[in-house]
């Protein structure tokens, strides 16, 4: 079956651009593996396709069902998160304008703009954007892009869609929210007002661990069209097996969100009181200070879940070599249980800026493993 507008997200999860071959019937969309297409005479395209840095119809089905997912209507994949980062910041910003995001960026962003936009001459301000006033004071009349994540990343931080839409729509910038943390299960920003949606692939849509991948959606044709001119002409493309292998994560999306937010709601509680244990960072905690505000953007609150310990960084580095189930290492997303130190792994680059994570901080990414495993795994690192 093709699946409309209208059907549920599961089903466009499974459905959307992969209708079954139509020369076979296979009912998976194939990896196509070549390169470029027969022309049946000079510009005579059989399937619209000439070469696939351009496109390729793997690619084109992920792109379809991830555009579906947003609720947007041109979605584009990228060789990465930074590489889709890097076609939107060039396709919006010329030399000279300005940039506005969150003082707690995800920090291969905030490098791509300070090391490399920078060069380009595009000026930027980072900012705490949970304070609304503090983002209108930092907009400036060549400011072109609010860029922002929710939750944040390791603090779990919670930002107002729609309140930063408003003021994006007063100022004429184009509002970027980095959806990677929540995925599209739990979160649709283009509905509430936001200009372009970004992934990284790799964590929550992949969800496999096993593909490094980005996308960008968007309703806004001519911004697709200029995203998509910087698509071919730079060429940071999917190729068709990571298309094909972020596709096949795709379609489980829905199922493993709810087991991820499942899991992580379960260790909250049991973290939650625990002797060793000084804070829980959940925006599904009603403590928590953006828990409302993602009550009214989120379908639940996902896999990732920060804490801090007694003990400083010491017991910190403790735990997280302990854990026998909770693999630790970087990144995020998948269906195995992940857990490490920001403070001298993921936000090592941090230290001594204004970005610098506490030194007692753990970021567990919850996988879908046996919850009670997982329990059980914590609470002896934790002795
Ligand atoms: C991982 C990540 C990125 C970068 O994506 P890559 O696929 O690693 O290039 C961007 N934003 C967030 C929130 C991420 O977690």
């Amino acid at each position: 079956m093709s699946a409309d507008g209208n059907a549920g997200f599961e089903t466009r999860a499974i459905h959307a651009g992969q209708e079954p071959d139509k020369q076979t019937g296979a009912v998976i969309v194939p990896i196509y593996a070549t390169s470029t297409y027969a022309q049946d005479g000079v510009g005579g395209l059989r399937g619209g396709y000439e070469y696939s840095r351009t496109a390729n119809p793997t690619r084109t089905a992920l792109e379809t069902c991830l555009a579906s997912l947003e609720g947007g209507r041109f979605g584009r994949s990228f060789a990465s998160g930074l590489a889709a980062s890097d076609v939107l910041l060039r396709s919006v910003c010329r030399p000279g304008d300005h940039v506005v995001f969150g003082d707690d960026a995800y920090g291969g962003t905030f490098r791509l703009v300070d090391k490399v936009l920078s060069l380009w001459g595009v000026e930027y301000t980072p900012v705490n954007l949970g304070d609304v006033d503090a983002v209108r004071a930092a907009v400036r009349p060549n400011t072109k892009v609010i860029w922002a994540e929710t939750p944040t990343n390791p603090l779990l931080r919670v930002v107002d869609i729609s309140a930063l839409a408003g003021i994006a729509q007063e100022s004429g910038a184009k509002l970027v929210i980095d959806n990677t943390f929540a995925s599209p299960y739990l979160q649709t920003p283009l509905e509430l007002g936001a200009d372009v949606v970004l992934h990284s692939t790799t964590k929550y849509i992949g969800g496999h661990s096993d593909v490094v991948g980005g996308a960008l959606i968007t309703s806004d044709e001519e911004l697709d069209a200029q995203m998509g001119f910087l698509q071919n002409a730079a060429g940071a493309i999917t190729g068709p097996m990571d298309a094909w292998l972020t596709l096949r994560g795709l379609k489980t999306l829905a199922i493993r969100m709810e087991r991820h937010s499942d899991n992580a709601e379960r260790i909250v509680e049991e973290l939650t009181g625990h002797p060793k244990v000084s804070s829980v960072l959940y925006p599904g905690v009603a403590g928590h200070p953006g828990h409302e505000i993602a009550g009214k953007q989120m379908r639940r609150y996902g896999g990732m879940v920060s804490f801090t310990v007694h003990g400083g960084e010491q017991a910190a580095l403790d735990v997280v070599a302990k854990t026998r189930v909770f693999t630790l290492a970087e990144s995020l997303g998948g269906v195995e249980s992940l857990i490490e130190h920001p403070g001298r792994m993921t936000h090592a680059s941090t230290a001594g800026s204004q970005l610098e994570v506490p030194a007692d901080l753990i970021r567990l990414s919850v996988g879908i493993e046996n919850a009670d495993d997982l329990v059980a795994d914590l609470l002896q690192a934790l002795d």
